[in-house]
Order: structure tokens, then C-alpha cells, then sequence
């Protein structure tokens, strides 16, 4: 193993986006969204320059918690060579999650969590930086065994086992050079929320959905929630203007109780959703599992997963046949190791990842993610579609590139997720100029 140096640094910046003058991102339980983020990087001694970004979702106020916390991870990460994470970065998970003070305020779920998300994801962006590919290349050029190594198995191994992921691994590794040569020529699917936010006019939607359709998407997403007649009505909207051989999904962002949630969605089915995205609490297995049955003889698929805190929720879900699209989340889960272990464990049950994208930076994120999912874990398209927003995408380097409605494979080293320095200056809360132009 050649030296790749130490860590000896990590910078904290608490950057946030005034989305909520446009009321982009607004939804039935974010009406004012700021779309946030907790960013780190980590600096090392090898004297090139090579940082390693990462940062997790947040949508405003709070995010200087989630700063905190991971000031609260700082000892158990500054200090270590970066050979401890890239040797075993399953184990390095499990020291950054094990840490049995810190525990006490998950265990893997809430702020510590997020924060957790940050920082592993910066270490794979150092990483794949170091290696001089995108992330998705980096995790698609390791073996079964050590995308084996990268997922914490505690939890779950009355779902799946480390042997039996090995095994799916290895079935479809001769075949992924295949898969990625055609990544790389087509990209993956993605489907577009841009016309969807409530609060938009109706004029804004219908030109929305047009100029979606002009750019090659097939997958349209609204949110719904509020106003049942509201709702009836937008939705009927953009069925007329994608037509019926598109597809239209439709998101409560968790504002209704189980009865509600199928009574509801019984009430749009003239539109034929083809998924209802979070229609109850993320954390109700069972409330999900009621909704999915009620809704299965409609065709009306439940998706949910943005706020699924970790893989043994998500195990849950599947096990439950909860779920029929699973939506992981690149920040909610602890970065990239713990979304390889749900990637898994829904290819398992054969349940189609269809990752949450709407922030900042999140599209950054789970290109790379869906790209790996389809070289080397599900080995199939079908049901598969990510989502894409199209908000504050000029503020990344390298950031993601949608073309004719795909994902077109990153190709800069990396996660895709480095911010330009003067963004990060300016956004920096409360101290950037943004900021103190708005005070
Ligand atoms: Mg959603």
C-alpha cells in the first residue's frame, strides 16, 4: 500500500442557501426550506493539496448542531492515517459509529448520525480523489469481498448475510465492465421535482413540466398534502401537459396518519401515481406495510426512505414488504458505507432503489451512488429511476450534468461534492455576504 499521509485537519463550515425566498424545495412539511448543509473537510499532510469534501443535508436552522456533532467526531478522526479508512473502511465506519459515549445520543440515527454522514463521505472523496476517479468507479472497481468489508453487518443478518451478499457480489462482477461501459455511453435515469414544490403557480408548473419534457424526462414528481382539491387539480394539470405514457409520482413528505394517507391517495388514483412518496412517519414500518396493502390493488406503489435513519429501519421496511421503492438518502444514512448496506439488502428483496435527491448537493451524491448500484449490486434498470432537482448545482466544481433525462456518469475524481471557494465564503452562515446582505 503506497503512503497516502495522515489526517491532520478538518474544517466545519455552516453554509446555508436562502431557498426559501423562492420557495423552491417547499413541501406539506417544509413550506420554507433553506437548503443547508454541514461541510467538512479534511486536510491531510501529503503536501499535494488533496482535501477530502463531504457534507450532509440540512434545510436551515439546526444546522449549527449537526456542526457540532461533528466537532464531536474531530478526535476520532484527526490523527489517523488515511491507509486506516482506505485498508478497511468498514472497520474505520464501525470506529466512527462505535465510539460508546458518543452512542448514547444515536445509536446511528438523528444529529450524531448526520454528522457522521459528513465525514465519512468526505473520506471517500479523499479517497477517490487519491485514486484519481469518480466515487462511483472507485466502488465499482473493488472487489465482492471488500464491498463486503464496507457494510456493518450488525442487525442484519437475519435479512442478509455477508455470505449471501458475497455470493450476488460475485454473480454479477464478470458482467459489470459491460454495465459500465454503458453508464458511461447513457447515464442513468433520472426524474425531475422542479415543477413539484407547492407554492408554485400554475402557469409555473405547466411551463415547468414543458420545458422537462423538451429536456427528456419521462418521470414527473409533485408534492401533495395540504389540500386534497389542491392537489386533484395540480396533478390533473401535469397529467395534461406529460400525458399518459409518462409517469407522474406524487410525495406527502409525511404529513398524514395511515387512514388519512390511503384515503387520500384512493382520492388521487384517477391520476395513476405510480408511487406515494412518505405517507406517514418515516419511522412506522407497520403504518407503511398497512398503506402498501391497501394501495397494492390501485397500482400505486409506497416509496419512502429520505428519512429512514439507518439500514436496520430500512431492513424493517423491506422485510415488511412496506415498501415497493426504496429511497436512500447519501446524508441520512452514515454515508456511503451504510447506503452500499441498504443498496444490498433491497437488492435482496428486490425492491428498486430510487434515491431522494432534493437538496443541496444530494444529486451530487447519488448519481454515483445509483451508478454503483447497477454495475455491481442490482445489475438492472427496471423500476430504477433517481431523482433530480434542478437547484444550486452552480455552486459545486464538478457538479452533476443531466442530460435527455439521465445522469450522465461523473468523470472528475471524487464525490462531485467540492464547493467553489467563493460560495462557501459567501454562503457561509451568518458571516458570508449573502448573509449580512439579508440581515
Ligand atoms: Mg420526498
Amino acid at each position: 500500500m503506497k503512503h497516502q499521509g495522515k489526517i491532520t485537519g478538518m474544517r466545519v463550515r455552516d453554509v446555508r442557501f436562502p431557498t426559501s425566498l423562492s420557495l423552491d424545495g417547499s413541501d406539506a412539511m417544509n413550506p420554507d426550506p433553506d437548503y443547508s448543509a454541514a461541510y467538512v473537510e479534511l486536510i491531510t499532510d501529503r503536501g499535494d493539496g488533496i482535501a477530502g469534501h463531504g457534507l450532509t443535508f440540512t434545510i436551515g436552522r439546526g444546522t449549527e448542531i449537526v456542526v457540532a456533532a461533528v466537532e464531536a467526531l474531530r478526535p476520532l478522526v484527526v490523527g489517523q492515517d488515511v491507509a486506516a479508512f482506505t485498508d478497511a473502511p468498514g472497520a474505520f465506519w464501525k470506529h466512527l459509529t462505535g465510539d460508546s459515549q458518543l452512542r448514547w445520543i444515536g445509536p446511528e440515527k438523528g444529529v450524531i448520525h448526520l454528522a457522521t454522514a459528513a465525514v465519512v463521505n468526505a473520506l471517500w472523496d479523499l479517497w477517490a480523489k487519491l485514486e484519481s476517479k469518480p466515487l462511483w468507479k472507485l466502488l465499482s472497481d473493488l472487489t465482492p469481498a471488500q464491498i463486503v468489508e464496507m457494510v456493518d453487518w450488525r442487525y442484519l443478518t437475519d435479512a442478509l448475510t455477508p455470505e449471501e451478499a458475497l455470493a450476488m457480489l460475485e454473480k454479477l462482477a464478470p458482467t459489470r465492465a459491460a454495465r459500465e461501459a454503458e453508464m458511461r455511453q447513457a447515464g442513468y435515469p433520472a426524474y425531475t421535482t422542479s415543477a413539484g414544490w407547492l407554492g408554485y403557480s400554475d402557469e409555473k408548473i405547466r411551463r415547468l413540466c414543458r420545458e422537462s419534457l423538451a429536456d427528456g424526462f419521462t418521470h414527473f414528481k409533485i408534492k401533495v398534502g395540504e389540500d386534497l382539491a389542491d392537489d386533484q387539480r395540480r396533478a390533473a394539470i401535469v397529467r395534461e401537459e406529460i400525458g399518459w405514457n409518462h409517469q407522474l409520482m406524487i410525495d406527502a413528505n409525511q404529513r398524514w396518519d395511515v387512514a388519512q394517507a390511503i384515503e387520500w391517495t384512493r382520492a388521487m388514483a384517477a391520476q395513476k401515481p405510480l408511487w406515494i412518496e412518505e405517507p406517514t412517519s418515516p419511522d412506522d414500518v407497520l403504518g407503511h406495510a398497512a398503506i402498501a396493502r391497501a394501495l397494492e390493488p390501485l397500482g400505486i406503489g409506497v416509496a419512502t426512505g429520505e428519512h429512514c435513519q439507518n439500514r436496520v429501519l430500512f431492513k424493517q421496511l423491506l422485510q415488511a414488504r412496506a415498501i415497493a421503492y426504496c429511497q436512500i438518502d447519501s446524508c441520512r444514512l452514515g454515508g456511503v458505507n451504510e447506503v452500499v448496506a441498504v443498496l444490498l439488502l433491497a437488492a435482496k428483496f428486490g425492491v428498486p432503489v430510487c434515491p431522494h435527491a432534493g437538496g443541496v448537493g444530494l444529486c451530487e451524491y447519488v448519481q454515483h451512488e445509483s451508478i454503483f448500484d447497477y454495475i455491481c449490486v442490482s445489475g438492472s434498470l427496471e423500476g430504477r429511476i433517481t431523482e433530480f432537482v434542478d437547484h444550486l448545482h452552480e455552486h459545486f466544481l464538478d457538479p452533476c450534468v443531466v442530460r435527455g433525462g439521465r445522469y450522465l456518469a461523473p468523470t472528475a475524481p471524487g464525490t462531485s461534492i467540492t464547493m467553489k471557494p467563493e460560495s462557501l465564503a459567501a454562503y457561509t452562515y451568518p458571516v458570508g455576504s449573502i448573509w449580512q446582505t439579508l440581515a
